[in-house]
């Protein structure tokens, strides 16, 4: 089978050496890519919202399955782009239609869902431009602080948590009449403060049955200590300590299985991942958000851990075979720890040399076995002429799996001292909660 991925961060060349394991996969593209990808097939450089491109690439390299990483081409639609064109019809997209992505691609839309399913989340009402005055009211006698959520994708930034009402109305005017977030603002959610500890769920469904992933936990923060502005992820580790078998049983219960059911009534075609971004207040989980594809950094580590053929469960899943299938895990823990940039969130430059220390062969570091072991996984890096180079704000995704989690985070940072490019910084308390 002839794979193409989609993306170019830790999460693609995650997919691509798991993927690469499977005895189905004989051939993989990755587009547009980075230079850890490259190492397992060949990168082709269009971008993943370029479907006219992406079409050419399937047809002349014979594609049989597109995996796809990032949630902007799902919620533009290239599942039913692939679908409604007799040349590309046949071909397997992991994930779901547009219809299925606006549980991620409008905050709206997914809170209104979870009220139709009765599935736990924080109270909330919508405001757009006509009623704006009702929505200045709504927020002066909110309870605080007040969550407000631009309605549409804005790269993990369309999220304002505020603490005063003066701040959340100038917020709410610069998200509403300012277009602060764009086309991504026109509708606002105003919700409720959750207070409680945040974890990633993952499911693969196939709009009937669903497989459970390892769950994991991200740390959002630039800062050691979850201090300092909001980036793509710094971090994950997995399992999660406190997803205890009993406060699963109630996410399985409450949050997973309503949601495919109501997908599945409301008659919304959805195959591939749905991750579940839960808070635990006090010993129950509430949904903070949908998004319809796989997490990065969670990839790095929930893929670890996962001792199935991904291609085979994929399949199953364009079959609507998942029902046969059994996740087999791997009981040791793993941890991913991201190098950025200096200057990331914010501005950064790139074109800075890598070095890699005795990681140099790239070959010496491909293996985990029944022991644990380490993967560099590459993500805003590329390929100039000798050298690989930063091309990104988070770079490279160490990522270690070992008996105990401060076994792995050891193992991920040990890694790290041997990579060094200039401004490289890493956050060295990740899993810092479970570790003694
Ligand atoms: P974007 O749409 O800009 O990509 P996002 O999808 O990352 O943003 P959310 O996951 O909904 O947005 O929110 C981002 C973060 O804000 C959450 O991970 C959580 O830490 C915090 N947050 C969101 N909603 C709430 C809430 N109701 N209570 C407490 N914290 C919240």
């Amino acid at each position: 089978m002839k794979i193409l991925i989609l993306g170019s961060d830790g999460r693609a060349h995650a997919f691509c050496w798991k993927i690469s394991q499977s005895e189905l996969c004989t051939q993989l593209f990755i587009a547009p890519g980075n230079a850890g990808t490259a190492q397992y097939g060949e990168n082709i450089d269009i971008a993943i919202t370029d479907f006219d491109s992406i079409k050419k690439t399937c047809i002349a390299k014979s594609i049989d399955m597109v995996v796809v990483g990032p949630e902007e081409p799902l919620v533009k639609g290239i599942y039913d782009f692939f679908k409604n064109d007799e040349s590309l019809k046949d071909i397997i997209v992991t994930g779901p239609s547009a219809g299925g992505a606006r549980l991620e691609g409008s905050k709206a839309f997914a809170k209104a869902f979870m009220l139709r399913h009765n599935i736990p989340t924080a109270y909330y009402k919508e405001f757009d431009a006509d009623s704006y005055d009702e929505g200045l009211d709504y927020i002066k006698n909110h309870r605080l602080p007040v969550v407000l959520k631009a309605d549409g994708l804005a790269a993990g930034k369309g999220v304002v948590i505020c603490n005063n009402p003066v701040e959340a109305m100038g917020e709410y005017e610069l998200i509403i009449q300012k277009s602060k977030f764009g086309e991504a603002g026109k509708k606002v959610v105003v919700e409720q403060f959750l207070d409680g500890i945040e974890l990633s769920v993952f499911v693969l469904t196939d709009g009937n049955a669903y497989v459970l992933f390892p769950e994991a936990k991200d740390y959002k923060k630039i800062l050691e200590g979850d201090k300092g502005p909001n980036t793509g992820g710094m971090g994950a580790v997995s399992p999660v300590p406190f997803a205890s078998e009993i406060f699963m049983n109630k996410v399985i219960e409450k949050v997973i299985e309503p949601t495919i059911k109501g997908l599945r009534e409301e008659k919304i075609d959805y195959k591939g991942f749905i991750f579940f971004g839960l808070i635990k207040v006090e010993d129950d989980p509430f949904v903070i958000e949908y998004n319809c594809r796989m997490g990065d950094p969670e990839t790095e580590v929930v893929l670890l851990r996962l001792k199935n053929d991904l291609v085979k469960l994929l399949i199953a899943t364009e079959q609507k075979k998942l029902h046969e299938e059994e996740i087999l895990l791997d009981e040791k823990a793993a941890a991913t720890i991201v190098a950025v940039s200096e200057g990331y969130p914010g501005n950064y430059k790139k074109g800075f040399a890598i070095e890699f220390g005795y990681l140099e062969n790239p070959e010496a570091m491909k293996h985990i076995d029944s022991e644990g072991g380490v993967m560099v996984f590459h993500a805003g890096t590329r390929q100039d002429g000798g050298y690989v180079v930063t091309n990104g704000g988070r770079v490279i995704a160490v990522s270690a799996i070992a008996d105990t989690l401060a076994e792995a985070v050891e193992l991920s940072k040990e890694i790290l001292n041997q990579i060094h490019f200039e401004g490289m910084y890493y956050r060295k308390d990740i899993g810092y909660e479970f570790i003694k």
